[in-house]
Order: C-alpha cells, then structure tokens, then sequence
C-alpha cells in the first residue's frame, strides 16, 4: 500500500514538474498561466503522497509495551509482553499457577527506554 502512494506521489510530483515547465513557456499564451496552476496542485499533492509515506513509516516502530497481570485470589503478578485486545481490567482465561483462581489484567504500560526503570 505504501509502495504504491509513493510512486504515485513520485508520478504526479515529476508530471506536476513537466506541466509546470509546459506553464512557463511564454510561447504557451493564455494557457500558461492555467498550466502553472495545475502543475503546481499536481505537484503539491505528489509531494504530500511521498511525505505521507514517510510519516507512517516512522510511526511503525511502536514502543515495547507490557501488560501486568493480577490474580483475584492471592497477591500473584505478572508482567508479560502485551497482546493484541489486551486491556485494563480485562478477564482472562488462564488461571493462576499459585491458587488456580481468575487472572485480571492490571494495567497496560508503554516501557520507556530509559535508565529510571532500573530502580523497580
Ligand atoms: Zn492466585
């Protein structure tokens, strides 16, 4: 999907370029002006492709996050990496391996990368 914004951004920014140059043509009369116009929209919407593409790139690396797990019984907790649907207070199927009584879901946090968490 990426991919296929980029070349169209590609696409429309060179053929934004070509018509822009077409608009700078003195001998192109009237019509230039119209040319300059939509060779710079074309263009600026090529350019708005690319740069799209590039931010979601950058947003794909999410930061590690955790979900900690309490039991309803006893004082048993866990820290495991987070899944997908997971949320606070969520009921989970797996049972305690200390009482065997029903597992809840404490909290989900993001770990941050930095020295502070060595502390815990
Ligand atoms: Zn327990």
């Amino acid at each position: 999907m990426g991919t296929i914004s980029k070349i169209l951004g590609v696409v429309l920014t060179a053929g934004g370029a070509l018509i822009l140059t077409y608009g700078m043509d003195p001998n192109a009369g009237s019509l230039s002006f119209i040319l300059f116009i939509v060779g710079l929209v074309v263009m600026s919407v090529g350019f708005s492709l690319l740069t799209a593409g590039r931010k979601k790139k950058e947003v794909k690396p999410t930061l590690p996050t955790v979900t900690e797990i309490r039991c309803n019984g006893c004082d048993f907790k866990e820290i495991r990496d987070y899944e997908k649907g997971d949320y606070i207070l969520k009921p989970l199927e797996a049972n305690c391996p200390k009482c065997s009584g029903k597992m809840t879901i404490e909290g989900v946090y993001v770990v941050r990368e930095e020295p502070e968490k060595d502390r815990f």
